[in-house]
C-alpha cells in the first residue's frame, strides 16, 4: 500500500537519531522501543463503528496467540463509563484483547482528587454513567446531577415539558434520601463526559455554583468545577464534526459570568494537556507485554524509557498540538477519518505525518520500527 504521507518538512528530514529496530535492542530481549497512543472517536471508531481498518490493524499489535506485543493505549478525551467497562465495550468491537489499564479517557485524571474529595458529596454530570466511574476511582459520596435534580422541586422550570425523557437510570448508582442532600453543600463538581440535557445541567450547575454548593440558598463562594475535557468538536457517526464538552463549558461559562457577581473558576483535562501525555508515557513504559521478562508473573514493571512515543489522531488542535507541545518523544500521525479531512497537512498544528487511516498509520510505525515487520 502507498502511504500518502505528508511529511513536515525539517521534522521527516531529521528522524529520531536513537530510533533503534526492534531486533537491536537490549541485547538480544525482545522489548519495544516504541509505544503508541490511538485516539480513539474519527481514528479507531465513528459512533461505535471501527473504521480504517482498525481491527486488522490492531491485530498486528499483538502476538499470533492474542498476547499483547508492542506497547499501546487508547487516549481519548471521550469517557462516560468506567475504564474496565470500556476496556470490554472496545475488545468486543475491535475483537483484541484490551486491558482496562489500556484505556485512558478524559476523565481518568479525576482519581487523582479523590484524596481530596473522599469523603465529600460531589455531583458527576455527562452521558453514561458518570457517578460510576467517579465511585470506581474511590469517591464515596458521589450523585450523578440525574438524582440530584431530583430532589428540587421545580429546578428546571423545563422539565415538565421534556417529553424526550422516558426513564431515569440511577444504575450502579448510590442513592440519597432528602436529608443526606438538603444536609450538605457540594464541594465540587465534575464534567465526566458530554452533557445531556444542557438546558437542566446549566441551571443546576448556576444554581451549585453560586450558592456556595446548594441550590436555593444565599449566593456564595464557589464550588470547584472541573472538566473531563475541552473539545469544542469531536467527530461522531454524523458525517460533519459535533459540539464537545467545550462547547458546553463555553454556554455554561458566558452564562454563569452574566449572572453571577464573579467569573467561573475553573479546571480543564484531557488532551492538549501535556500532563495527559506524561501520564500516557508512563502507563506505555510500564505496560506488561508478553514478551517482558518483568510480566512474566503478571505485574507491570518499568522498563527502560521508550524511544519513540506515537500520537495517532484526527483531531489537529486536540491530537496533534498535544503530541508537539509535549515534545520528543512524541511522533504525531494525523488520519483523515474524522476531524481533519484535509488534502495536504493541518496549516496551524501541522502533524509530523499525515495519512489516510490508522491501518496506514499503524503500518508505517511498524515499517520504521521492526526490520522485518511485524
Ligand atoms: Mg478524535
Amino acid at each position: 500500500m502507498v502511504l500518502r504521507h505528508v511529511y513536515r518538512s525539517i521534522r521527516a528530514k531529521a528522524p529520531y537519531k536513537h530510533s533503534r529496530s526492534f531486533s537491536q535492542l537490549h541485547s538480544g530481549s525482545r522489548w519495544p522501543s516504541f509505544g503508541i497512543a490511538f485516539d480513539i472517536d474519527g481514528v479507531i471508531l465513528r459512533g461505535n463503528e471501527p473504521i480504517g481498518n482498525s481491527p486488522q490493524a490492531l491485530k498486528r499489535l499483538y502476538t499470533d496467540c492474542g498476547k499483547l506485543k508492542f506497547p499501546f493505549i487508547f487516549l481519548t478525551n471521550g469517557g462516560g463509563v468506567p475504564e474496565s467497562k470500556r476496556a470490554i465495550e472496545l475488545s468486543k468491537m475491535l475483537e483484541v484483547n484490551i486491558q482496562p489499564l489500556q484505556v485512558v479517557q478524559g476523565h481518568s485524571p479525576f482519581k487523582q482528587l479523590v484524596n481530596r474529595y473522599e469523603n465529600d458529596l460531589i455531583v458527576a454530570v455527562g452521558k453514561g454513567e458518570p457517578a460510576a466511574v467517579m465511585s470506581e476511582y474511590g469517591f464515596k459520596k458521589v450523585i450523578s446531577i440525574d438524582q440530584y435534580a431530583l430532589f428540587f422541586d421545580n429546578i428546571d422550570p423545563l422539565g415538565p415539558y421534556k417529553k424526550w425523557v422516558t426513564k431515569m437510570t440511577l444504575d450502579n448508582e448510590r442513592t440519597y434520601s432528602k436529608e443526606d442532600i438538603y444536609s450538605e453543600r457540594v464541594k465540587s463538581a465534575f464534567i465526566v463526559s458530554d452533557p445531556v440535557d444542557w438546558s437542566r445541567d446549566i441551571q443546576v450547575l448556576c444554581d451549585i455554583l453560586r450558592c456556595g454548593g446548594l441550590p436555593g440558598r444565599e449566593y456564595s463562594h464557589q464550588p470547584p468545577l472541573y472538566f473531563a475535557s475541552d473539545d469544542l468538536e469531536y467527530q461522531a457517526a454524523f458525517p460533519i464534526e459535533r459540539l464537545g464538552m467545550g462547547a458546553f463549558r463555553i454556554t455554561l461559562e458566558s452564562i454563569f459570568n452574566r449572572i453571577s457577581y464573579s467569573p467561573l473558576k475553573y479546571t480543564s483535562y484531557g488532551k492538549p494537556n501535556p500532563t495527559v501525555f506524561e501520564n500516557a508515557r508512563s502507563i506505555l513504559e510500564s505496560l506488561p507485554l508478553d514478551c517482558d521478562p518483568h510480566t512474566a508473573n503478571g505485574h507491570g514493571a518499568s522498563r527502560q524509557p521508550l524511544d519513540t512515543l506515537y500520537m495517532v489522531g484526527d483531531n489537529p488542535v486536540v491530537d496533534i498540538k498535544g503530541a508537539c507541545q509535549a515534545g520528543r518523544p512524541w511522533f504525531s500521525i494525523l488520519t483523515r477519518t474524522g476531524v481533519f479531512k484535509g488534502k495536504g497537512n493541518h496549516e496551524q498544528f501541522p502533524a509530523d505525518i499525515v495519512v489516510d487511516t490508522v491501518e496506514e498509520a499503524v503500518d508505517y510505525i511498524l515499517k520504521k520500527e521492526c526490520r522485518n515487520g511485524s
